[in-house]
């Protein structure tokens, strides 16, 4: 599936191509199953300051099995189930032996500046395939990579969530909501979800949310003060930006900390820097995952703690429905595409 110009639904094409080499250091993987994020959308539309290579191949999570394997690479064989690190780092800076590969100055995803997952096969470094359990199915570890990995890193690296702390997700139905209501309850904290219907509110609840705020009906910082008692959470987890900006500051208790991956609603605010030298606040910038999280993470899925959250199932042959439903934000969880 390609695009080979910024633009809408009809720019997603099915196209013929010759099969991608592999080097020896790289892994060729038959890819069973992809699934949308908003990286996707954006990469499709064009996002002002990214320059993106044309013709690709979008889709940055990719579950299969191993179908070349280049001949310095060890640690797979053919036929092996896999699951595809979505980030590629250069492996020897001081980041990347530090295992801090997301902030490796040449840190790229697939399906953003090189070929991704929406095909039929995927070439990537051998260090970008891990192996994935018979316990989890390729449409689940499809569902899983990008979202959970970024809201680990979140939760539990940056606003490194206690026991007993209140946090607030804000889009309870997103891929990276749905993901951090499961961790941070993991990690022992209350959570307190905001979502747009009583259908997503019991979603979130199902997954551990202590709380749903639906945010089309109540106003949500008067909705947070009530729930807290007026304290304030501890920790807010945004990935909508702009709407939801002035409340999150105005919800954090003292020494409060929000974290913010994204901005699928809007990347421009105002704050009032009052608040945050006076309530003492910290502002936490998250992007994506360390890729030793993402083992941790497939564990936790094998073992049952945290579980993928599936929205729909589509053959890839209908990857602009997949588009539109993602665009649209009637989801909850995630669309996968089997391929
Ligand atoms: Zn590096």
């Amino acid at each position: 599936m390609r695009i080979h110009a910024h633009g809408g639904l009809d720019q997603l094409r099915l196209d013929e191509v010759p099969e991608p080499a592999v080097r020896p250091d790289e892994v060729r993987v038959r890819v069973r199953a992809t699934s949308i994020n908003h990286m996707d959308i954006w990469v499709r539309q064009g996002l002002p300051g990214v320059r993106v290579p044309l013709p690709m191949i979008p889709g940055v999570d990719a579950a299969g099995t191993v179908e070349t394997v280049g001949e310095t690479v060890r640690h797979v064989r053919t036929g092996d189930r896999v699951v595809v690190a979505q980030g590629i780092s250069c492996g020897h800076c001081a980041q990347c032996l530090n295992g801090s590969d997301n902030l490796c100055r040449d840190y790229v995803l697939i399906g953003e500046h090189r070929d991704g997952a929406d095909a039929e096969l995927l070439v990537v470094p051998g260090r970008n395939v891990l192996p994935l359990s018979e316990d989890i199915s390729f449409e689940g570890a499809a569902a899983t990579g990008l979202v959970f990995l970024t809201a680990w890193q979140m939760v539990v690296d940056k606003a490194r969530v206690q026991p007993g702390e209140t946090v607030l997700v804000h889009g309870a139905g997103s891929g990276v909501g749905s993901a951090a209501i499961q961790i941070a309850r993991m990690y022992g904290a209350r959570v307190i979800a905001t979502t747009s219907s009583e259908r997503k509110a019991e979603l979130a609840r199902s997954l551990g949310a202590d709380e749903v705020i639906l945010y089309t009906r109540t106003e949500l910082l008067s909705e947070v003060r009530r729930l807290t008692e007026k304290r304030g959470v501890d920790v807010v987890v945004d990935h909508v930006g702009t709407p939801v900006w002035d409340v999150s500051i105005k919800s954090l208790a003292k020494g409060g900390r929000l974290v913010t991956c994204g901005a699928t609603a809007g990347h421009e605010a105002a704050t009032d820097l009052r608040y945050i030298f006076y309530k003492q606040l910290s502002i936490l910038g998250s992007t994506m995952g360390r890729k030793g999280d993402l083992l941790k993470i497939l564990g936790f899925l094998a073992s049952g703690r945290l579980r993928p959250v599936i929205h729909s199932v589509l053959p890839i042959s209908e990857v602009r429905e997949a588009h539109r439903i993602v665009e649209s934000g009637e989801q909850f969880g995630k669309v996968v595409m089997t391929v």
